[in-house]
């Protein structure tokens, strides 16, 4: 531990002089009023300004996503959002119209990922969350969930090779309870956007997060998520802090949560690529 602590102590020192590691955002978002401070361009300005190679971005409505992806569809990996207004985040799940609205959408064939999905315990049984991860597992596309433990449990009884990201580590970011649902699902992954003071209180990275990181590499990915414009304006500040606490760990591993796990969940990297790109595989 003492190790570790001088070790991120001299991170901290010289994190302004360590060469930038190629980073994949794995949780932003891009909705009507970031557009509104930032057009695309200033979004790709901030993205590089960040040396952030990737980013899997998800807006409400899908239309401001869309002329991003556009601009750079090489390095953004639009994620199609559920909720066409600010309301829909929590009426969705009764919401009938979804389904053939996200059908539409789909056929575009750009879309990389769908989500985030806000859901309770409680909706984990509506008729719409299981026809959304019906359509997924059809695309082929991984789902972010925003939600609580049942929730994965019920995607999973549906859907048991269904590539999951669990926003945040979860509601219950325990990293006992991460570690017994990777163990139990082996096509769950973590995003630990948000989670950066938990995984290192004041900088330096806590004993039971670096086990957790250590013992299950290859199941991580960071994330900023922008949920409001504030959180767009502190971008750069809040990537600097997610690289401060990466830098504590081991460098193979700082690779694979900074950038490989995410680069293999949407199949970006040369190794991953496939020829055909995302498609219906039921057509
Ligand atoms: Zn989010």
């Amino acid at each position: 531990m003492l190790f570790r602590y001088f070790c991120g102590l001299l991170v901290l020192m010289f994190s302004l002089t360590l060469t930038a590691q190629p980073l994949f955002d794995s949780h932003l978002h891009y909705s009507a009023e970031d557009a509104k401070t930032f057009n695309p361009q200033k979004i790709i300005h901030l993205l590089d300004n960040s040396a952030i190679s990737y980013a899997a971005i998800s807006g409400t409505p899908s239309v401001h996503l869309s002329k991003l992806y556009h601009l750079a569809p090489e390095r953004i990996m639009p994620i199609l959002g559920v909720y066409r207004n600010s309301t829909d985040k929590s009426s969705w799940t009764n919401d009938k119209t979804l389904i053939p609205y996200l059908e539409k959408e789909l056929k575009h064939g750009y879309w990389a990922g769908i989500g985030e999905l806000h859901i309770f315990a409680r909706d984990r049984h509506s008729k719409v969350f299981s026809n959304i991860i019906t359509l997924a597992s059809r695309w082929q596309l991984p789902l972010l969930i925003h939600g609580d433990p049942a929730v994965i449990d019920k995607l999973y009884e549906i859907a048991p090779k269904q590539a999951v990201i669990w926003a945040h580590a979860g509601t219950f970011p325990y990293p006992d309870l991460v570690s017994s649902y990777l163990r139990r699902y082996p096509n769950l992954s973590i995003d630990v956007s948000m989670r950066d003071e938990r995984i290192a209180p004041n900088g330096i990275i806590n004993d039971e997060w670096y086990e957790l990181f250590i013992t299950y590499p290859d199941r991580f990915m960071v994330g900023v998520d922008t949920y409001s414009t504030t959180r767009w304006h502190a971008y750069s500040t809040a990537v600097r802090t997610i690289r401060n606490w990466l830098a504590q760990l081991p460098n193979e591993i700082v690779q694979q949560l900074a950038f490989g796990n995410a680069a293999k969940l949407y199949k970006i990297s040369p190794i991953f690529k496939g020829e055909e790109g995302i498609k219906d595989v039921t057509q």
